[in-house]
This record gives structure tokens, C-alpha cells and sequence, in this order.
């Protein structure tokens, strides 16, 4: 994707703006300030990180709405996470050992694969008939768990050949940070000398004879500049390409923002008040552990689901633990309606079902505890622990098979489980159920999702725990006005060229430096191996300051 050095930038100071403060933009800037070049780096928001998101509640709460996990290219192989690295240059954290391969396939949509992999699921006479409804639900789960992983709007939406493009790092294990994913941004950003936040670029001005000049919402101003990267969001970049730049994109360069996707996955936190803390200083007793009884009348509906199959279905997916303060559970839920295609209640639907807003059936699991949830110095949950269940979107794999990580010494769960304050779950939605429930308010939201343990009685609070007494925390990817989705991917007509094509530099046309990068992009929509993820960023903000490097060097040209 690096594009062939052209003519040198004539300037004797080079001025560069970079245009967020992701991995992408913070990778571009730390790439150009090494060289030594002069960088400013204009960020919309009042944080680096962009889609590396933690949010500190507390001092001893904090939770990912963003990035969780580093998706390969960790331990001892030969091309590293970036991410990874500085992290682990950081101290925060050791390394991994390695797992699987990606199956490579190509051609139609991912649901055209899902349909025939259903089909033959059918016809291989493994699934029962009296069972097929709920086998049925449980491949629509799946569809889900689909759309998260890859951050696709919908499986119909997606390019089959996409999908198999995209490229598990090697040496990849699902690795989460306990300190968070925001952090190495905060440590990257840290080293920057000209980070400005709360400057959200609304024009750039270039291809003139002069240096390119940037003006921003509250008409603070950048002038003179040699050239720009743009890093902000494939979700940004359709919406306001036409207003950003002057002159306009290039046609190929508007056909590729248009061709590629971006989809919506949100995450929605639920924090349980501990009430029984209270009851646990004063006899200084642990919180009570896993019951045999829980576990039991957590299998009880679901296999009656199974016997009948027309009303919801709930599994505690991880199998092996009850909700308590150090477990984690997850529950998948089997929805009897699908969130789209047929439309309408299913013949046989539980009643109740057809009362919840059509939102909350594109929540597909509930965990308490896991990586997104970082706690210290208070038990209940893990400290950044890689332990699965159902809901991570592990990219390219089963999340089931995430269990096995929870056992590599660095990912300890927190200190042994005494006192909890709250309890942590957290839900994934995604594509339209994702943009409803961000329109949805927060009373709304959480009105909705008490109405789970009705539909679905399986589902236990940890002791302590009231649906009474829980505080919403949730991501709004999809609206967010500085991202607008939440990682991108490959539509149906979509091919690499266009990856190619929204990554190409633009050059200038007129001037002293004409023939010469000017206007260049990165992002994690511009890389077609790791695209939607944040080493996949990282890289293309470091090539694309290698690109400009390259044109600003004496031998350049
Ligand atoms: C829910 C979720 C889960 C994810 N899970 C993982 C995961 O587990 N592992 C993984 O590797 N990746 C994951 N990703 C993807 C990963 O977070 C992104 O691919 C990566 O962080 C994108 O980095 P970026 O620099 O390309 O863009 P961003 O992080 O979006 O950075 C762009 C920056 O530009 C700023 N900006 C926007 N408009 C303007 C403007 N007009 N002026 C100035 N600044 C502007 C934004 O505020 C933002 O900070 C996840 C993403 C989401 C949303």
C-alpha cells in the first residue's frame, strides 16, 4: 500500500497536520516526529485513542467501549501488533502464545456462506426435527455473533471475499490489556509535542499554488501546512467528505468511500449495585460462591426451550460457572424471531417476546464479568483477563474456544472475590437493532433489558444483585458525530481496489509542490488484511508517514 516515492515537497519547514488522535493518526504523527518533522495533530475529541475507548468510572472501575482485544501478532512471531508492542515496552503487559488459522473462502456475501453451511447442517440429518426450531435460533444467534466479529450491518451487507481477506495476525491469541486499550494511545500521545484536542477539523484546503490551510468548528485555523493526513473514520469520511475537502476528493478516491462499508457494534453495560455489602463487611465473609442450585435451574429452562421450542431460549454459554463475584457468565440468547428478514411475530413466538421493542432481539448475549470490564483493587470479575463466553467478537473465530485463554498466568482474575461494590454485565447489539437502541434513552434501554430474566428465567443476578438497582453505561458508535460507525469492511460489490483506492495519497496539482503527496489517508478502513482493528490502523498511519517521509527527503526524488 506504499505508494512510489514522486517528486520531493520543496518547503525548507515542513508543516504536517494529522487529523485524529486513533492509532492511525498517533502512529502517523510518532512516525514523522522520529524523522523529525514538525506535526500537529488535530483531534475532535478530549481524548487520544478514538475507537480504543476505556471509560474510568472510578478509581476502581473502569470499562471498554471500544477495542478490547489485540487481535493477533503477539509472542514470539515475526510480524508483531504494534499495539502489542508498545504496550508491552510499557509494562502493561507480557506476552502470548498463539492459536489458529483464518479458513480462506471467497465469493458472495457472508449470509449466502451461512445459508448453505445451514443447509448442509440440514441435510446431514445431525439436527433432530423436533429440534430444528431451536437450532434454527441458535444459527440466527450465530449470524450475530457474525455481524459483531466482523462490525458488518448485516452478513447480507458483506463480501464473502472480504471477509476471507482479512488476515488473523500470527502468533494471535485474543489478548486483552489491563490497563485498557486507551492507554497505549494515552502513552503514544504523551510523547507527541503538539496534540491538540477538541479541535474538530470542518474544512481542508489544498491542491491551491500555496500550502494547504485547515479550518475547524469554533474557526481556529492552520495555515501553510506541506500536507495532511487524514485518519478519521470511514463512518466521518461519508458523511462529510463533500464539506471536508476544497476542492473535492478525486472520483475513485469518492467511489471507494462510497463502495466500503462501516457497520454499527455497540456494547451496553449493566452495573449491579452490590446491596449485600454491607452484610459482607460485617461478617468479613467472601461473597458466596458458585451454587450447584444456581447451575442447575440455569440448565432447566433451556433444555425445556429445547423440548419446546417456540419461546425464547436462554444458555449460560460459558457452561461451567454461576453469576458470582468472580465468575464469568455469559447467557446467549435464542431468540424466536428473527431481527430482520421474515418480519413479523413467527407462528408459535412467546407472546412476551412480541412485547419488547424490536431492538432488544438483536441483543444476543450477556456476560458479567470478562475483559471489558477492568477492575482493581475491588474483586468480582477479572482484572483484563481474556476469558470468554459468548459476546466477545473474537474476529474470525467461535468465541466459545476464547475459554481456553483464561488460564495463561498474566491474566489473573482480580484479587480473590471479597466485597464487590457492583456487579458488571455487559450486552453486545449490532447494526439497525444497535442504531435503534442509540436512539432509544436511557430509560428506555434499561426498562428494556429488565425485561430479559422474564423472557428468559435462566438468566441470574449474582447474590446482592437487583434489576432494581442497576446504572446503564453504553457506546453510541453508529451516531457519534466523530466516528458515525463502528469498524469497517468489505460490502458485497466491494473489492481491495477500493482499500487501495481510499488509502492512495492525493497529490498536488498546482504549485511548487506539484506531483507531490499532499493529502494522505489512514485509518483502519485502509487496510485490507486487518482491516477494523486497531494494528490495522497503527500500521496504515505509519506507512502513510513513510509515503510522505519518502517525498519529503532529498533522495525522494
Ligand atoms: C465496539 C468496538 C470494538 C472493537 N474491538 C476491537 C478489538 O477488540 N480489537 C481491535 O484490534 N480493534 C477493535 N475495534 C476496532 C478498532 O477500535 C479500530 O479499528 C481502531 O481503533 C481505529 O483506529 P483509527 O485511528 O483508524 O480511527 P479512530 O480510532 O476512529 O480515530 C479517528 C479519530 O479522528 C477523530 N475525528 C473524527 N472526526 C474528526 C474531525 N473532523 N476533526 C478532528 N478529529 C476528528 C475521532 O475523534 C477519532 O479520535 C473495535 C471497535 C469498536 C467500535
Amino acid at each position: 500500500m506504499i505508494a512510489a516515492c514522486t517528486p520531493p515537497l520543496r518547503s525548507a519547514a515542513h508543516r504536517i497536520a494529522v487529523v485524529g488522535a486513533g492509532y492511525a493518526g498517533l502512529a502517523a504523527a510518532s512516525t514523522l516526529e522520529h524523522a523529525r518533522q514538525c506535526v500537529t495533530v488535530l483531534e475532535a475529541g478530549h481524548r487520544p485513542g478514538g475507537r480504543a475507548c476505556t471509560q474510568q468510572l472510578s478509581a476502581e472501575l473502569a470499562l471498554e467501549l471500544g477495542a478490547t482485544w489485540f487481535h493477533g501478532g503477539v509472542g514470539d512471531v515475526a510480524e508483531k501488533n504494534p499495539v502489542f508492542q508498545h504496550a508491552v515496552g510499557a509494562g502493561l503487559i507480557d506476552s502470548r502464545p498463539e492459536v489458529e488459522a483464518v479458513p480462506q473462502d471467497a465469493g458472495g456475501t457472508t449470509a449466502d456462506h451461512l445459508r448453505v453451511a445451514w443447509q448442509q447442517l440440514l441435510a446431514s440429518g445431525k439436527v433432530p426435527v423436533e429440534q430444528e426450531a431451536l437450532a434454527r435460533r441458535a444459527w440466527r444467534w450465530r449470524e450475530h455473533l457474525q455481524r459483531a466479529m466482523d462490525g458488518c450491518h448485516s452478513t447480507a451487507d458483506q463480501s464473502a471475499q472480504g471477509l476471507a481477506l482479512y488476515d488473523e495476525m500470527p502468533g494471535g491469541v485474543h489478548a486483552a490489556l489491563p490497563a485498557g486499550m486507551q492507554a497505549v494511545a494515552e502513552l503514544l500521545a504523551g510523547q507527541l509535542s503538539d496534540v491538540r484536542y477538541g479541535w474538530e477539523v470542518r474544512r481542508i484546503t489544498w491542491g491551491g499554488p500555496g500550502g494547504i490551510s485547515i479550518e475547524c468548528k469554533d474557526g481556529s485555523r492552520l495555515e501553510d501546512l506541506d500536507a495532511v493526513i487524514v485518519t478519521v473514520s470511514l463512518g466521518v469520511l461519508k458523511a462529510q467528505h463533500g464539506t471536508l475537502f476544497d476542492p473535492p476528493l478525486p472520483a475513485d478516491k469518492v467511489a471507494a468511500i462510497s463502495s466500503l462499508r462501516i457497520g454499527t457494534v455497540d456494547k451496553v453495560f449493566l452495573e449491579f449495585e452490590n446491596s449485600s455489602i454491607a452484610d459482607i463487611n460485617e461478617t468479613a465473609t467472601a461473597a458466596v460462591p458458585p451454587s450447584e442450585a444456581a447451575l442447575d435451574s440455569a440448565a432447566g429452562p433451556a433444555a425445556e426451550a429445547a423440548a419446546e421450542p417456540a419461546g425464547p431460549a436462554a444458555a449460560p454459554a460459558s457452561g461451567s460457572e454461576a453469576t458470582t463475584a468472580d465468575a464469568v457468565v455469559s447467557y446467549a440468547f435464542l431468540w424466536s424471531e428473527p431481527w430482520e428478514a421474515d418480519g413479523g411475530v413467527a407462528a408459535g413466538q412467546a407472546a412476551s417476546e412480541s412485547q419488547v421493542p424490536d431492538w432488544l432481539k438483536g441483543v444476543f448475549s450477556l456476560r458479567f464479568g470478562g475483559p471489558e470490564v477492568k477492575l482493581t483493587g475491588q474483586a468480582g470479575g477479572t482484572a483484563g483477563g481474556a476469558r470468554g463466553g459468548v459476546g466477545p467478537p473474537a474476529r474470525q473465530r467461535p468465541a466459545a474456544e476464547l475459554e481456553d485463554e483464561s488460564t495463561d498466568e498474566e491474566f489473573v482474575p482480580c484479587a480473590a472475590a471479597v466485597r464487590p461494590t457492583s456487579y458488571q454485565a455487559v450486552a453486545w447489539v449490532t447494526g439497525e437493532a444497535a442504531l435503534a437502541m442509540e436512539a432509544a434513552s436511557d430509560e428506555e434501554v434499561l426498562n428494556a433489558l429488565r425485561q430479559l430474566p422474564t423472557l428468559f428465567p435462566q438468566v441470574q443476578l449474582p447474590p446482592g444483585a437487583s434489576w432494581d438497582s442497576v446504572k446503564l453505561h453504553r457506546s453510541k458508535w453508529g451516531t457519534d458525530p466523530h466516528f458515525l460507525g463502528s469498524y469497517s469492511y468489505l460490502g458485497p460489490g466491494s473489492t481491495p481496489a477500493d482499500v487501495a483506492a481510499l488509502a492512495a495519497p492525493v497529490c498536488a496539482t498546482a504549485g511548487q509542490n506539484a506531483g507531490a503527496p499532499v493529502l494522505l489517508f489512514a485509518g483502519e478502513a485502509c487496510h485490507v488484511k486487518y482491516i477494523g482493528t486497531m494494528h490495522g490502523a497503527y500500521m496504515t498511519g505509519r506507512q502513510q508517514a513513510e509515503v510522505l517521509l519518502c517525498a519529503l527527503s532529498p533522495a525522494g526524488g
